[in-house]
């Protein structure tokens, strides 16, 4: 089974202040997306996973319109995934400062039980101008314990100004896994920029998955993120809580990014670098997200 743990749903219609439209140029600009393939609802998202192999998307709603303008509702994120359940699931996350941490983490339940959400997902402290540890924001991290769902975090460059890198830093997951053992947190897209860190990270803390989406072939060079992978795997002692198919759709597209995990064992020949076992690439395709998502 083939899973994208980290995609999203881009309406156009989440994008109508001007600051949200400006946030869109800026991604689509930076990953080389025509506004064609960045906006989609359901049926065209299912119709470039057809394309490119891929069984199942996690697709992440976003709620960052208290800092840049960009809202997805809930309800808005079930209606679509709703349209082909077998093949789409829903994560939603709330911005903690919207309303109080506490109602936060209330309308995180209401997702999660009303409206069918898997996971809180995409959580964006640097979106939102937030440290992921803290203290105020842990209420959303205890409702994902109540709740028995993963949290995915952003932690990642992003080309859009008005996002402070500073909350972005991977280390900042350090306290939050200390204290709250029990979370599943998936460490999104590598780290970013801080990919030594993020390692150690996901070495420290066994309850820590990580992700690299966004590192499709129009950003990073597979040999590049193959290498990477390699490091993690290294010190982690273990493939089995990397995440493999992240396309941060429509930032990437599922079939190169499918074709480059595939292409992983001839690029161990060529490089001379160690290999993966058959049993590692297909966890890192989909069968480690399924056993997170209680899939199999
Ligand atoms: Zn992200």
């Amino acid at each position: 089974m083939i899973i994208d743990i980290h995609a999203h749903l881009m309406k156009y219609e989440h994008y109508l202040t001007p600051q949200a439209k400006a946030f869109a140029e800026q991604m689509a600009k930076t990953f080389g997306v025509t506004p064609e393939e960045y906006f989609g609802d359901a049926d065209k998202i299912i119709k470039d996973m057809n394309e490119g192999g891929v069984d199942i998307a996690v697709v992440h709603g976003v709620d960052f319109e208290r800092t840049q303008g960009l809202y997805q509702s809930p309800e808005d994120l079930a209606n679509e995934v709703k349209k082909y359940p077998d093949r789409l699931i829903g994560f939603w996350a709330p911005d903690p400062f919207r309303t109080t941490p506490y109602e936060a983490a209330q309308r995180l339940e209401y997702a999660v039980k009303e409206l069918g959400m898997k996971g809180c997902g995409e959580f964006g402290p640097p979106y939102c101008h937030f440290y992921a540890n803290d203290e105020r924001v842990f209420p959303i991290y205890e409702k994902c314990i109540e709740l028995d769902i993963p949290i995915l975090i952003h932690n990642n460059w992003t080309p859009e100004p008005t996002v402070p890198l500073k909350y972005a830093w991977p280390v900042w997951l350090d306290d939050v896994a200390m204290r709250f053992p029990k979370l599943k947190i998936i460490l999104a897209h590598f780290g970013g920029p801080w990919v030594t860190e993020a390692a150690y990270m996901a070495m420290k803390h066994k309850n820590m998955y990580v992700d690299f989406a966004g590192w499709g072939p129009n950003m990073v060079a597979p040999t590049s993120l193959y290498t990477t992978l390699l490091k993690f795997r290294s010190l982690m002692g273990t493939s089995e809580r990397i995440l493999g198919v992240g396309t941060d759709y429509p930032l990437c597209k599922f079939k190169s990014c499918v074709d480059v995990i595939k292409s992983f064992p001839e690029i161990a020949e060529k490089r001379g670098l160690p290999k993966l076992s058959d049993k590692e690439i297909t966890g890192i395709l989909g069968d480690n997200a399924a056993k997170l998502l209680k899939l199999q």
